[in-house]
């Protein structure tokens, strides 16, 4: 009799316990990773050709930040030792073949430096950059890099006033942390630094969201050396199984997604007109549609 009491509440406690509400961990990426890349490039110069080739391959994506003033032309850029680098730009009528897979974002029409200019002339270089990529491509513009990586709080603000919900400079962190202001976001490192954080990268294990932000210019893979480490990363990095390589618009919505969403005491909300987020609970990962809740363990 006694063993058949044990039983029941056994059974009672265990069926008790399956039906407890998950515990909320934190949120993760797209499939429930926490690490993400980011492949930022400059200019838009005709090298893009063979880095955007060099992803495609290794099954990455890049994002590439237009000078849109400058596509299909040649021009001079004078240098402090008095000679004269002149680049190429890659043609108009072939970004949606070069950047098929990968974000097209801003620049600066002409690559003016925003620290040295009006409110009225950043204004002229950002709107016309989203002018002309968005006829040009039919896409959504919504990422930038500053030219010369040049900013301050309130050119931030006032380039987000067009739209744009990112902007990239040229502070490393040399960490794989998310920025507090997605308009003022410091990369971890410029390319030729990269390998040295691969392997760190590819080692870290932690819940919380990271991302490894790479940038440079691939006209500087002129050089061979430079060239043959950028191969390696990419065909490195290519094959994890566990880094979502996103383009820097892409991350951007996401992470705006995530702060839409609704946790109060039990619930966890994913807003109707919200995209899809992913979550940790101590059940496993769970992915929220828009408009669908999870009940959680207050
Ligand atoms: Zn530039």
């Amino acid at each position: 009799m006694t063993r058949n009491v044990l039983i029941i509440i056994t059974f009672i406690s265990l069926f008790v316990s399956c039906h407890q509400p998950p515990n909320f961990i934190g949120f993760t990426y797209p499939d429930g990773n926490t690490k993400a890349l980011i492949l930022s490039y400059d200019d838009g110069t005709i090298q893009d050709i063979e880095l955007a080739a060099l992803f495609d391959k290794n099954h990455l994506i890049g994002t590439f930040n237009l000078n849109s003033k400058y596509l299909g032309v040649t021009r001079g850029w004078p240098q402090q030792d008095g000679d004269t680098i002149y680049q190429r730009y890659v043609p108009k009528d072939s970004l949606l073949i070069i950047y098929k897979n990968h974000e097209i974002a801003a620049h600066g029409a002409l690559h003016k430096n925003f620290t040295a200019i009006s409110k009225e002339e950043i204004l002229e270089e950002i709107n016309t950059d989203l002018e002309v990529l968005e006829k040009l491509t039919n896409r959504n513009i919504i990422s930038m890099a500053y030219p010369f990586g040049s900013t301050n709080d309130s050119i931030a603000n006032l380039i987000a006033s067009t739209g744009i919900k990112n902007g990239r400079t040229v502070d490393d962190t040399h960490t794989f942390d998310l920025p507090n202001n997605y308009m003022i976001w410091h990369p971890t490192c410029h390319d030729s630094k990269a390998l040295d954080y691969l392997d760190s990268y590819l080692e870290l294990d932690r819940q919380q969201l990271s991302v490894f932000y790479v940038w440079g210019h691939s006209w500087e893979f002129g050089n061979k050396e430079r060239w043959d480490n950028m191969v390696t990363f990419c065909e490195t990095i290519g094959t994890s199984n566990d880094i979502w390589s996103v383009g820097h618009g892409e991350l951007t919505n996401y992470l705006l997604a995530i702060e839409n969403v609704q946790i109060d005491h039990n619930k966890i909300v994913n807003p109707l007109d919200n995209e899809p987020i992913w979550v940790r609970l101590s059940s496993g990962i769970e992915k929220l549609s828009p408009g669908e809740s999870i009940t959680i363990k207050q």
